[in-house]
């Protein structure tokens, strides 16, 4: 079953391709996928697997029962759109004006579709149940992994598995970890109201700028000087706005910034150590503040066993020449709610398009297309390997 699955799953390749050309000319907007929705459904629809609409949001959820005794097993697929103007050359480019499938969820959703045809032709070989989770708004907090999870697509799962097409890494790379993939992500804005006046009498005023600076330069102590080295953390203020004119001080500074963490301890302790800083340097200065600290996905954490079971996998599938463990990025996923709740592993596969090195989230973003096969066998190879172990 399996060379025959894979020789099918390399034979609808040009149907993975069309969907996903289709899907990136008409990319939809996180929490607005009712369009993409209502195709991920129609597919479902023909092939006849039952499926369910409206899951947590715009989530599509389809169940395969195989014909053998097994495991529940969920597979995800996220399926929105950047707000980002498609800037390529190509003929699939996007119709959307400012929408565009700039991460490569275009890919997933085609690359999970296929892999249920051509699964659904094999039904009664099939140990276990396959559960598609086709989740929507995964660009944007608070996401929707987290509604699907609390809709219940969860229930009655043993494991959950995903994967993230991935433009820096090469053709037939495959990357996972044990432990941290992916960091998670929060977002802060600080306001320091001090007290504004004319640039030649600073002794009258507070100068706004001076203490937002002050908050900054303090705010680089906390990953240096507050944080045990080995447990590391990202503070980084990407802006700053103050001040109208050349010869006035400024009355008020706004800081924007994002942290990024891989356990939630270290989370606590950089909002902790926020909070001393502006208090002390407010305090120092007369002033006041107000900070908006949004706590955005927690990190992507995987269970050892089944990212073990992911590399394991790999070596089943030829069109993958280097799978390995790294340590984590820091970008974020909502994948995290899922092993939050259930054992699971999510996982990396290389899809950068030669000389043309854009990455996630750029105008200019695209994949090799040649990777959705390879994904669409790692995730079957990784489904057969999870109802082996458990047999066994
Ligand atoms: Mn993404």
């Amino acid at each position: 079953m399996h060379k025959q699955i894979h020789e099918q799953l390399d034979a609808y390749y040009e149907e993975m391709v069309s969907i996903r050309r289709y899907l990136h000319q008409h990319p939809e907007l996180s929490f607005h996928e009712t369009e993409t929705a209502a195709y991920i459904a129609n597919y479902y629809e023909k092939l006849g697997i039952p499926y369910e609409k409206n899951v947590g949001g715009n989530g599509v959820v389809a169940t395969l029962k195989g014909g053998k005794p097994g495991k529940t097993v969920a597979l995800r697929a996220d399926f929105d759109a950047l707000p980002i103007q498609d800037e390529k050359d190509v003929p699939y480019k996007s119709k959307v004006d400012g929408v565009m499938h700039a991460c490569g969820h275009d890919g997933h959703t085609a690359t999970m579709l296929v892999l249920a045809k051509v699964l659904l032709s094999h039904q009664e070989d099939i140990p276990g149940t396959v559960v598609f989770l086709h989740q929507h708004a995964e660009e944007l907090a608070p996401g929707g992994a987290k509604p699907m999870v609390e809709a219940g697509v969860l229930d009655g799962v043993d494991a959950v598995f995903g994967t993230h097409l991935w433009a820096p890494e090469k053709l037939g790379v495959v990357q996972t970890s044990q432990d941290a993939l992916m960091a998670g992500a929060d977002r802060f804005e600080i306001v320091i109201q001090g007290q504004g006046g004319h640039g030649a009498a600073p002794h009258e005023t507070k100068d706004a700028i001076v203490i937002a600076s002050d908050v900054v330069s303090q705010l680089q102590q906390i990953v240096s000087r507050r944080l045990n080295p080995t447990q590391t953390a990202v503070v980084t203020v990407g802006t700053f706005h103050a001040g109208s004119a050349f010869n006035i001080i400024a009355d008020k500074a706004v800081i924007g910034g994002t942290v990024r963490y891989l356990d939630t301890h270290v989370q606590n302790i950089v909002m902790e150590e926020m909070e001393r800083i502006l208090k002390g340097v407010s305090l120092s200065h007369d002033a006041s503040y107000t900070i908006d600290y949004v706590k955005g996905y927690p990190p992507v954490i995987n269970h050892a066993k089944e990212a073990l079971q992911i590399l394991e996998a790999s070596k089943s599938v030829p069109s993958v020449d280097t799978a390995e463990e790294i340590i984590p990025v820091m970008g974020g996923e909502d994948f995290s709610y899922y092993l939050h709740e259930k054992p699971g592993a999510y996982f990396f596969t290389g899809a950068q398009l030669e000389g043309h090195a854009y990455p996630h989230h750029h105008p200019k973003f695209d994949i090799d297309e040649r990777a959705l096969p390879i994904a669409a066998k790692m995730l079957y190879e990784i489904y057969m390997n999870y109802q082996e172990k458990s047999n066994s």
